[in-house]
């Protein structure tokens, strides 16, 4: 990943939250409360509007601004969670020169210790948890990617609001493994 492929990624994320904006408010009506529509396209609008105005012109420097952005922009559990996890990844990237995979891993990590959710527990992290393995053994494809959101499907919420509705969760794609596909999607166009 270099800082072109970076500001890429995220343009393409944005694209793809904006044009899914409704489809994500859609996911989050029965199990959540109907926002994490808006939360992702006026966070990730925010995001390439830093990115034009301060033009980031390394890795780092863009993985803060994201990062800082996230945070300060997007409400509800979505934006503390998303900004852990670019603060996680930002922290291994200025590290050691890690590789790519790690630096995810180290961002699905910071998630986890923000939120404390397990694998199986109907979050983001269903998605994140099995990109970072695939990715690790450079398997990483778009059916990968959209196989871990179907698998949130069957499964009973156990954190965040959609675990309010106990039973009910279940039969339901997640909203949050949904915005994070379409992350993985766009990075995987970026690299492309
Ligand atoms: P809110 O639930 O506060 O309205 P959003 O609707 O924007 O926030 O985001 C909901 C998504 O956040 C969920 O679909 C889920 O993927 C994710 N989420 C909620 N709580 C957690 C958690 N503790 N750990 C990981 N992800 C979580
Ligand atoms: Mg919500
Ligand atoms: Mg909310």
């Amino acid at each position: 990943m270099d800082i072109q492929t970076g500001i890429r990624w995220m343009e393409l994320f944005n694209e793809k939250v904006q044009q899914e904006k409704d489809y994500l408010t859609q996911l989050d009506t029965p199990i959540g409360d109907s926002d994490h529509g808006n939360n992702m396209s006026r966070g990730m609008a925010h995001v390439v509007e830093a990115i034009d105005t301060q033009s980031p012109n390394s890795l780092e420097e863009l993985l803060k601004l994201v990062t800082t952005t996230l945070l300060s922009k997007v409400g509800g559990a979505s934006g503390p969670l998303y900004g852990s996890a670019f603060m996680g990844m930002l922290k291994t990237y200025q590290g050691d020169g890690s590789s790519w995979s790690k630096v995810l891993q180290c961002g699905l990590e910071s998630i986890q210790k923000r939120g404390k959710a397990e694998i199986g527990d109907k979050t983001m992290i269903d998605v994140w948890a099995p990109v970072v393995q695939a990715a690790e053994n450079e398997q990483l494809t778009n059916e990968v990617i959209d196989e871990a959101v179907e698998a949130t499907k069957p499964l009973k919420a156990r954190k965040g609001r959609a675990s309010y509705v106990g039973e009910r969760s279940i039969g339901h794609i997640d909203p949050g493994a949904y915005s994070s596909a379409l992350l993985f999607h766009a990075m995987l166009e970026a690299e492309a």
